[in-house]
């Protein structure tokens, strides 16, 4: 018999099952509404043309060779990262406060900054959101941090439950760590105003909580990265610290290159260039350096005025095409006189809609109309196209009539 003999079955990803169910349906009308990965209107993937530019370049330069990144990745991209999130005029930059390494992606980044929490920071109790990223706890739990929960969504209103999250920080331990979304919160789509975020970073500061920032979608949100970054750039611009990890799965497209970065912005620069000796010890034993590919992508479109004007072109007709897909639902629920008030379909930001379907619901929907979507009844409007709007729409109608 196998010495695994006893390995028992384990569950499916929540989020990634929804996938493999659906691959597993042979219906010509399914639709996957899951994973949060941008579609066209033709429902196919979409490889940017500016990073079909930026591979050509790689792809022509002779003197490129295959050799090891450092641990902490490649340097330009690394910059850069931190230029494009904190701003390129931060003083938090110039003063070498911020130390940056390559991360295997948004995950990978959050998983790294957790390691390091875990074997240097006071705190090891963590705030995460209610509801959040379903991999956050899990990140966090592997990584040494004890997770807790703060309010973050009114299921009655489908808006921010913002006095609830000012009393659950409120409460929290002096020095606790608090995930921040920095914008397009997944699952809900729900963000604070600018206003908000001011207040809840002045209650943070005056409590010490330490803020690590989750940046998977800049320029997902509003499709400028410079409005996206603002939540994070307000918390820097206090002389405070903070952690953010940074995604370009989404933003570029950069999905299964797994590129990503992790800054921490410290108050001094002396700290911070400890900090990153540190956060070498965390990254060698578990993956030893970066892969070079995917950052050698991301650093050839940041570098360049041209290319990256194109990306921000690019990026703007992703963002706005997920923009009028929230219209076009909205519309076609009312046009149906579909029961219930369906308007945070069109107030929710980014990629997904927390709709408000519950999971037996969301069952019967797969069951009958071969839509996949997670149980919680998130679905990625970027999987969505012009055509697959009415099936949707017949759909919710049923699930709630
Ligand atoms: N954080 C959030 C909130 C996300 O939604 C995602 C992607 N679904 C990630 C982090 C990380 O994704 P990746 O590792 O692919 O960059």
């Amino acid at each position: 018999d196998s010495v695994f003999a006893n390995v028992v079955q384990a569950p499916e990803d929540p989020i990634l099952g929804v996938t493999v169910a659906y691959n597993k349906d042979t219906s010509p009308n399914k639709l996957n509404l899951g994973v949060g990965a941008y579609r066209t209107e033709e429902g196919k993937p979409l490889v940017l043309n500016v990073v079909r530019r930026a591979e050509q370049i790689l792809v022509n330069d002779q003197a490129r060779v295959k050799e090891y990144l450092p641990i902490v990745g490649l340097a330009e991209f690394n910059k850069l990262s931190a230029k494009l999130i904190l701003g390129a005029d931060s003083p938090a930059i110039a003063e070498s406060r911020v130390t940056t390494v390559q991360g295997l992606s948004g995950t990978g980044s959050l998983r790294v900054g957790a390691e390091f929490l875990a074997r240097h920071y006071h705190q090891r109790t963590i705030y995460i959101p209610l509801p959040t990223w379903g991999n956050h706890p899990k990140i966090f739990t592997i990584a040494g941090l004890s997770v807790k929960t703060y309010r973050y969504y009114d299921p009655a209103t489908r808006g921010l439950d913002f006095q609830g999250l000012l009393e659950d920080l409120g409460a929290a331990p002096s020095g606790a760590i608090v995930l921040l979304h920095a914008c397009a919160h997944n699952p809900t789509g729900v963000d604070p105003t600018l206003e908000q975020w001011e207040q809840i970073r002045q209650l943070m500061r005056s409590k010490a909580l330490l803020p690590f920032f989750d940046s998977a979608y800049q320029g997902f949100a509003s499709g400028s990265l410079d409005i996206d970054a603002q939540p994070v750039r307000l918390f820097v611009a206090d002389g405070g610290e903070c952690l953010v990890a940074q995604s370009y799965a989404k933003n570029m497209g950069l999905y299964g290159e797994r590129v990503g970065a992790l800054s921490i912005v410290c108050k001094k620069a002396d700290v911070s260039s400890r900090v990153e000796s540190q956060l070498k010890l965390v990254i060698r034993p578990m993956y030893s350096n970066p892969p070079l590919h995917g950052a050698s992508i991301v650093a050839t479109v940041l570098k360049d005025r041209d290319l990256y004007n194109e990306w921000t072109v690019e990026l703007k007709a992703m963002a706005d095409r997920i923009i009028t897909m929230r219209q076009k639902l909205f519309d076609a629920l009312t046009a149906r006189g579909t029961p219930g008030d369906w308007s945070h379909i069109i107030k929710q930001i980014g990629m997904f809609t927390f709709t408000g379907l519950n999971s037996e619901q969301v069952a019967f929907m797969t069951k009958e109309y071969h839509i996949y979507m997670t149980s919680d009844g998130r679905i990625s409007m970027a999987g969505l196209s012009s055509k697959t709007v009415p099936h949707l729409a017949d759909a919710i109608h049923a699930a709630v009539t």
